[in-house]
């Protein structure tokens, strides 16, 4: 293995063994949102299986030599099926690598790490699970939106805009959704922005509810549409806004407002310090 130059806090950080696969977030992004067993997986590995949403800084941060392999899954391209890379990563822990398995966000947040770990660990293969800050946290933080915020929602769902077969979620209950939960933060939405529209408006939410699409969240290609739900599929088409996106739904995209950090690190004021009409500041209410 090629001596790294990623360093480490001290500590006693965990071996990457020859057979392991280590299952690992990369983030929505921005490297500076890897974890530290992430870099300390990228010091290690023999090979990188990773995807699509794994941007190149983060393997470029991969020691020489170690051998980095493609395995995206973007809807409409040509991709790998999602039994060809569990078993292929079965076959490199077999071959006695140290195999880490780069996802973009969280590997459980609807990445299909269950069922690559799954596949792995009913192969004999010992596995080690790292988290990620998934796409619909850490990524509408990054456009100022809180997904729980005190006065909006007391419980938020994340929601698939797709089913397995690539088509609008069929199963999903809008209008249970809809009573639940304040906020929506929904993944992989932007072929169906239609049917999700459609499916809220028609559960009930209003149709001037705030929504925001946040794509490429956390990149230097970051952009942020603020609409509402009745216009929101139009308002992108014309934003000419593209996957990778999330949506969120809830009036805590008002508070955006106030919390669009990086609108206040360019200089810009905040539009309104009380987007909720609260008055005065929560903590002393
Ligand atoms: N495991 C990932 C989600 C994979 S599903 C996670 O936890 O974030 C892929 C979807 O994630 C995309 O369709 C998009 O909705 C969302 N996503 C991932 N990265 C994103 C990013 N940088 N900006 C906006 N959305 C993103």
């Amino acid at each position: 293995m090629t001596e790294s130059t990623l360093s480490l806090p001290s500590g006693d950080w965990p071996t990457l063994e020859p057979g392991w696969v280590w299952l690992c977030g990369a983030g929505p992004g921005d490297p500076g949102l890897l974890t530290l067993h992430a870099i300390n997986a990228l010091r290690q590995a023999d090979v990188i299986v990773y995807d699509a949403l794994v941007g190149q800084e983060i393997l470029s941060w991969a020691p020489e030599g170690t051998e980095l392999v493609y395995a995206g899954k973007r809807g409409g391209k040509p991709s790998a099926k999602q039994a060809d890379i569990s078993l292929q990563l079965v076959d490199l822990a077999r071959a006695g690598k140290r195999v880490l398995r780069l996802k973009g966000g969280d590997p459980f947040v609807f990445g299909r790490g269950g069922e690559e770990a799954q596949t792995l660990i009913q192969h004999g293969v010992p596995v080690r699970i790292v988290p990620g800050i998934s796409a619909g946290i850490g990524g509408l933080a990054y456009a100022g939106i809180p997904v729980t915020h005190r006065d909006v929602n007391q419980s938020v769902s994340f929601v698939t805009g797709h089913d397995q077969t690539g088509g609008p979620t069929g199963s999903l209950d809008w209008e249970a959704l809809s009573r639940a939960s304040g906020v929506l933060v929904i993944y992989m939405g932007m072929k169906h922005a239609p049917t999700i529209r459609d499916g809220l408006l028609k559960a009930g939410r209003p149709a001037d509810e705030p929504v925001a699409v946040v794509s490429q969240a956390t990149l230097p290609e970051q952009r942020v549409l603020e609409t509402t739900l009745d216009a929101m599929v139009e308002d992108i088409a014309n934003a000419g806004l593209e996957p990778p996106a999330i949506i969120c739904v809830g009036r805590a995209v008002l508070m955006r407002q106030v919390l669009d950090w990086q609108a206040l690190m360019r200089g810009e004021a905040p539009r309104n310090t009380d987007p909720l009409g609260r008055g005065k500041p929560a903590e002393q209410g």
